[in-house]
C-alpha cells in the first residue's frame, strides 16, 4: 500500500516513465558510473528520448508545463535508483529557472526549447571559493563596455561543469552596491575566454560533474543580461525557491531507495537461525526509517504544490522546510540502512554504502542545513511582525 497524494493521470505516467528509465537503464549501470566518476551521456539521452528534460518547462517553450511538482515526481524515482546520474536533470533546472523566471522572450525562445527537448544540458554559477553560504560575498565582477559586459572571476563547485552548454552566472556590475550590485547573465560554453577548471573529486554523486568556471575578460553581449542589472541576487533566491524542492526530491528518492534495499535484506539475512527481519530492534529501525520518508513525502508535496500555485509570491520558507526535513531523513535513513545491512553494507558490493554518500550532498547544497533554517526562521519572524502592525 502507497499513501494517495492525489496524484494526476499526467503525474503518474511521468512516475512510471522515470521508473522504466531507472529500472531498466540506471540500476545496472549505477556503480560503473560512480566508479569511474563518469558523466552519463547515455542515460542522458535516455532523459530526453522519454521527454523527461522538460517536465518543468512551460509548453510555450517546448516542455510539458507540469511545474516544479513534475521536477520533483522524476526526481524522485530516477533518485530511487541513482541520486547522481538523476542530477545532470536536477541540475540542469537549477541553471534553467533563472531563464523561466526572469527571461525575456526572446531569450526564453532562444534557450528553453534546446533544454526541454535535452539537446542541451544548463549550469547554475553562483559559488565562489570564498563566497558559498554568503553568496553576496563573491568577487566575480561584470563591467560593462558599450554593447558588452567583460567577465572576471573563478565560480566553483559547478554542478554539471563542462558537460553543460548554457550557463546562468551571477556577477557584480555595481560592486559598491552590495547585494543590489549582482546581475545574472547567460553565458554560452564556447564564448571566448570563459573554460572549465578542476574537477572535484566528491565523497557522493559522483557521476555528476562539479568543477571550477573561470572567466578571463571574457566579453558577453548586453542582450545576455537576465531582467536588471542589480537583480542577480533576486533571480537566485526566486530560483532556489523553486529548485531547492528538487533536491528534497533527490533525498527523497534516495532514502526510499535505500528503506526498499534494507527491507529487503533484512527478510533474507539470516542470524541466530531466524531473519533479522524478526528482531524487533531491526522491526523498529525500519518503522522509523518509513515513518520519516512518509512525512517528507508529504511535506515536500505540499510546499511543491504550494509553491506552483504561489504565481509570483515567494515561498522561501516552504522550499526551505522541505529541503532541510527531506535531506536531513536522507541521511538519517541512508546511514540506518547501512546499520541494517551490517558488514555487508560498508561493502561497495551492495548499493546502501553509495546512497549514504549519495545522500550526504542534500545537507549541503542550494544552501546547507543551517542556511535554510535561517531561512524559515527568518520569514516566520517577519510573518509574525507584519500580523503585528496589521493589527
Ligand atoms: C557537489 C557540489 C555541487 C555543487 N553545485 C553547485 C552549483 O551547481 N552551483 C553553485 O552555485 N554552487 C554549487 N555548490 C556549492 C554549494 O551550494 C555550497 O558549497 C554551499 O552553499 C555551502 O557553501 P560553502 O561550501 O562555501 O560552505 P560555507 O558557507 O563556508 O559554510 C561552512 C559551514 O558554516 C555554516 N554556516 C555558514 N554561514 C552560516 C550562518 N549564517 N549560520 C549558521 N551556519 C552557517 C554552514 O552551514 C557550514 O556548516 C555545490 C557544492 C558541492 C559540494
Amino acid at each position: 500500500m502507497v499513501m494517495d497524494y492525489m496524484l494526476s493521470e499526467e503525474e503518474q505516467m511521468m512516475i512510471e516513465t522515470a521508473r522504466t528509465i531507472a529500472v531498466e537503464k540506471m540500476k545496472h549501470v549505477r556503480e560503473d558510473y560512480d566508479e569511474k566518476e563518469e558523466f552519463p551521456w547515455e542515460i542522458v539521452k535516455e532523459f530526453a528520448q522519454a521527454d523527461l528534460c522538460g517536465v518543468y518547462i512551460p509548453e510555450e517553450y517546448g516542455g510539458f508545463g507540469k511545474g516544479i511538482m513534475g521536477l520533483v515526481l522524476v526526481v524522485e524515482e530516477l533518485c530511487k535508483v541513482d541520486g547522481a546520474i538523476a542530477l545532470s536533470l536536477a541540475a540542469t533546472a537549477l541553471g534553467a529557472l533563472p531563464i523561466i523566471i526572469a527571461g525575456n522572450e526572446e531569450q526564453k525562445k532562444k534557450y528553453l526549447p534546446d533544454i526541454a527537448s535535452g539537446k542541451k544540458l544548463a549550469a547554475f554559477g553562483l559559488t565562489e571559493a570564498n563566497a558559498g553560504s554568503d553568496a553576496t560575498g563573491m568577487s566575480t565582477v561584470a563591467v560593462k563596455d558599450g554593447d558588452y559586459y567583460v567577465l572576471n572571476g573563478t565560480k566553483c563547485f559547478i554542478t554539471n561543469d563542462g558537460d553543460a552548454q548554457t550557463y546562468t552566472i551571477f556577477a557584480k556590475t555595481n560592486p559598491a552596491r552590495g547585494a543590489r550590485g549582482i546581475s545574472c547573465f547567460i553565458v554560452e560554453k564556447g564564448t571566448p575566454c570563459f573554460e572549465f577548471g578542476k574537477k572535484e573529486k566528491k565523497m557522493g554523486i559522483r557521476a555528476s560533474s562539479t568543477r571550477e568556471l573561470i572567466f578571463n575578460n571574457c566579453k558577453i553581449h548586453k542582450d545576455q543580461l537576465l531582467g536588471k542589472e542589480g537583480h542577480g541576487l533576486m533571480i537566485a533566491q526566486a530560483t532556489l525557491d523553486n529548485s531547492r524542492p528538487g533536491v528534497a526530491a533527490q533525498a527523497l528518492g534516495i532514502a526510499t531507495g535505500a528503506l526498499e534495499e534494507a527491507v529487503d535484506y533484512a527478510r533474507k539475512r539470516v542470524q541466530f537461525g531466524q531473519t533479522i527481519a524478526s528482531f524487533q530492534g531491526i522491526q523498529h529501525m525500519l518503522a522509523d526509517m518509513a515513518t520519516e520518508i512518509e512525512a517528507a513525502r508529504a511535506l515536500l508535496y505540499a510546499s511543491t504544490r504550494m509553491i506552483d500555485s504561489a504565481k509570483g509570491k515567494r515561498t522561501s520558507k516552504e522550499s526551505a522546510m522541505a529541503k532541510l526535513f527531506c535531506s536531513e531523513v536522507a541521511v538519517k535513513v541512508t546511514t540506518n540502512a547501512v546499520q541494517i545491512f551490517g558488514g555487508y553494507g560498508y561493502s561497495r558490493e551492495y548499493p546502501v554504502e553509495k546512497m549514504m554518500r549519495d545522500a550526504k550532498i542534500t545537507t549541503l547544497y542550494e544552501g546547507t542545513s543551517q542556511i535554510q533554517k535561517n531561512e524559515i526562521a527568518l520569514n516566520l519572524i517577519k510573518e509574525s511582525a507584519t500580523k503585528q502592525t496589521a493589527k
